[in-house]
C-alpha cells in the first residue's frame, strides 16, 4: 500500500506553523503579482547542499536549478528534451535575473563518478553517464590551473566543473548578449558540507577563496 512519508507530512504542518506564517505577506504578493528574483543558482541536486539554505534565502527570492553535479551543457540547438537550459532560458530571458550562481560543492557524487569512470563506455538508457560526460573538457583544462591544489584531484575537478560550467553558459546567445550589455552576471561558488565554508570564484583568475560575510550587517535571524 503506498503512503506518503509521514516526515514530510508533519514537516508540512511545522512550515505552515513556522515558514508559511512568517512569509504570509510575502506568499500573497508573489501569488499575486509573480516572482522577480534577481538571482539564479545552479546547484547539484545533492541533498546537504541547499541554496535557499545556504543563502538564507525566503520564497521568491533564488531560482534554483538543481542536477547531477551542477552543471550547465554547452548551448545545443537540436531536438530532445533539454531541462537545464530551458531553466537557463527562461530566467535570462522572461525573469531577466541578473545573476547566475554556479555553485559546486565538495564530496559531490557526480564528479567522483566521472574520476571514477571517465574511459568507461555509456550505455544506452546510462543517463548519469551520458550527463557526466559534460565534465570532460572540465578534465582536460583542469591541468591548466596549477592554483588549485591538485593534490586532491576530487576538489580539483569540482572547481574544474564549475569554471566549464561558466564558459557553457556563455554559449547561450541570450546569456552572453546580456553579460556582454552589461545586465547579467555570471559567478562560480563552491561549498563545503562539512565545514559551512562557502567559496567564491574570482572572474578574472579564477580562482577560489574563502567568502567572508560581514557579520555585523547580518540580523541574527
Ligand atoms: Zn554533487
Amino acid at each position: 500500500m503506498l503512503s506518503f512519508p509521514s516526515d514530510l507530512i508533519s514537516g508540512y504542518g511545522r512550515y505552515l506553523q513556522k515558514g508559511f506564517v512568517r512569509y504570509k505577506e510575502t506568499h500573497e504578493h508573489l501569488a499575486i503579482y509573480g516572482q522577480k528574483p534577481d538571482v539564479m543558482v545552479i546547484s547539484c541536486c545533492d541533498s546537504r547542499v541547499t541554496p535557499e539554505g545556504i543563502f538564507h534565502a525566503g520564497p521568491g527570492e533564488l531560482f534554483v536549478l538543481r542536477n547531477v553535479a551542477n552543471l550547465v551543457p554547452p548551448f545545443e540547438a537540436t531536438d530532445g528534451q533539454h531541462g537545464t537550459s530551458a531553466a537557463i532560458e527562461y530566467a535570462v530571458t522572461a525573469l531577466k535575473v541578473k545573476h547566475i550562481v554556479v555553485m559546486g560543492h565538495a564530496k559531490c557524487g557526480g564528479v567522483q563518478a566521472f574520476r571514477e569512470n571517465a574511459n568507461a563506455p555509456t550505455l544506452k538508457g546510462d543517463f548519469i553517464g551520458r550527463w557526466i560526460k559534460l565534465l570532460e573538457p572540465a578534465a582536460i583544462s583542469m591541468a591548466c590551473m596549477p592554483v588549485d591544489n591538485l593534490d586532491d584531484p576530487q576538489l580539483a575537478m569540482e572547481y574544474a566543473g564549475v569554471r566549464q560550467s561558466l564558459k557553457n553558459l556563455r554559449t547561450f546567445p541570450f546569456v552572453d548578449q546580456q553579460v556582454e550589455a552589461g545586465e547579467l552576471q555570471i559567478h562560480g561558488a563552491w561549498f563545503d558540507i562539512g565545514s559551512g565554508e562557502l567559496r567564491v570564484m574570482d572572474p578574472d583568475t579564477e580562482v577560489f577563496s574563502t567568502a567572508v560575510a560581514d557579520m555585523d550587517a547580518v540580523d541574527g535571524d
